[in-house]
């Protein structure tokens, strides 16, 4: 199983951080064991102090495929969940400063906490409402109308690249919010009004 996630698909996200528009997606891995699941608890790690939360709507993988057209990449994944894009934005910055890539900054042990997933024919996928709260204040708003590039684009876009395979995720890009998660925080996350994600740092 692998993760593959695209930085900067939020216009305002990118204006944030101060980066240019990509003329195509730019894409990292994650190693699977990013993965945090059943919203068991984020533990702070040593080598940074200034960890980032980066909510994303993260599909998964139905069936392998590689080449898919984008006409048909919605044939690829049946489910959709949250996950959050931890990332340690100080190593981050060192990293871009000196061209290197961002491994150690965004695939950390843990660094991928994904909530359940739900059938995604229940929502609108065009017009999907997700957010954040960090200890019941609202921190990221986003909907999926504001990509730069719809699921489908990517899961055809990525597959030209790396064949995908059935349970592999995709995060799909965090919308403007991002900022510190500290030890003690509470994250939640909703889909269109429904609670996914609920997990601490600690
Ligand atoms: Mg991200």
């Amino acid at each position: 199983m692998k993760i593959l996630a695209v930085g900067r698909n939020y216009l305002e996200h990118i204006k944030e951080l101060g980066n240019q528009t990509p003329e195509e997606p730019v894409i990292f891995s994650k190693p699977e064991t990013a993965v945090l699941r059943n919203n068991e608890p984020f533990y702070y790690p040593d080598f940074s102090q200034d960890v980032h939360h980066e909510l994303e709507i993260v599909l998964k993988i139905s069936k392998p495929g590689k080449n898919i057209e984008e006409k048909f990449a919605h044939k690829y994944y049946d489910e959709i969940g949250l996950g959050i894009d931890f990332t340690a934005r100080d190593l981050q910055s060192k990293l871009k400063a000196k061209g290197l890539p961002w491994d150690l900054a965004k695939g950390f042990n843990d660094s991928a906490p994904v909530s359940e997933f739900v059938k995604k024919e229940n929502y609108d996928l065009k017009n999907l409402n997700f957010n954040l709260d960090i200890n019941g204040e609202r921190k990221q708003t986003g909907n999926t109308s504001l990509m730069i590039y719809s699921f489908d684009y990517l899961v055809a876009f990525v597959s030209r690249y790396f064949t995908l395979k059935t349970g592999d995720l995709i995060f799909t890009g965090t919308p403007a919010g991002v900022g510190p998660a500290k030890p003690g925080d509470r994250l939640t996350g909703r889909l269109a009004h429904r609670g996914l994600l609920d997990l601490e740092v600690k």
